[in-house]
C-alpha cells in the first residue's frame, strides 16, 4: 500500500488548524460511494464549493493511503462539534470503491500502525456511530464484521511487535 502525504489547504470547513492536542482514539469512517477512490475522496474535500465542515486526517482504498489532514491537527470528522470525536480523535475514511475487501484490509493495516506507533491498545479504536450515532463505518457495521476487522487489527499489531 503506497502512503503519500497530500494535505488540504487550511480553511475553517475542512482544515482549522487547530492543534489536536491529546488524541487518544481512532475513529473509523467508510463512504458510500463506488465512485469513491481514496484519490477522489481527498480531491471531492478541496473541491471548490463544498464547504461543508466535514474531513478526515487519512483516506483509504485498496491499493493507497493518501494523509488529508496532519495527524497533529484536528479534523472535522466526528459529528460531536467540540467534542471528544473531533477535538481528542484521529480519523480513517475507507473508501469502498474497489476491492472493498482490500480496503478493509489495508484500513487494518493501518490502523495497527497508528496504534503502535503510539503506544495505544485497540480499545481506542471506535466506530464513528460511537459519537454520534451515525451509521458509520457502514462497512464494518452489518452483521460481525467490526470484531473480524477488530481482530485483524490486533493480528497486525502483534505482527509489528514481533522480537526480530
Ligand atoms: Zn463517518
Amino acid at each position: 500500500m503506497e502512503y503519500k502525504k497530500q494535505y488540504i489547504p487550511p480553511s475553517p470547513q475542512k482544515r482549522p488548524q487547530i492543534k489536536l492536542l491529546y488524541p487518544k482514539y481512532l475513529t473509523i469512517h467508510s463512504n458510500e460511494s463506488e465512485q469513491g477512490t481514496a484519490q477522489k475522496e481527498h480531491d471531492f474535500l478541496v473541491k471548490k464549493g463544498n464547504n461543508k465542515m466535514f474531513s478526515f486526517h487519512i483516506v483509504v482504498d485498496d491499493t493507497m493511503a493518501i494523509e488529508c489532514v496532519p495527524l497533529t491537527e484536528v479534523a472535522w470528522h466526528a459529528g460531536d462539534g467540540r467534542g471528544d470525536g473531533n477535538m481528542k480523535s484521529l480519523s480513517i475514511l475507507i473508501c469502498q470503491a474497489k476491492d472493498k475487501k482490500k480496503a478493509w484490509r489495508n484500513a487494518a493495516i493501518l490502523a495497527a500502525q497508528i496504534l503502535v506507533a503510539k503506544n495505544w491498545s485497540i480499545e481506542q479504536i471506535v466506530q464513528h456511530y460511537y459519537w454520534n450515532r451515525k451509521d458509520c463505518p457502514s462497512i464494518l457495521r452489518e452483521e460481525n464484521k467490526w470484531e473480524l476487522w477488530l481482530d485483524e487489527v490486533v493480528k497486525e499489531m502483534a505482527n509489528l511487535q514481533k522480537i526480530p
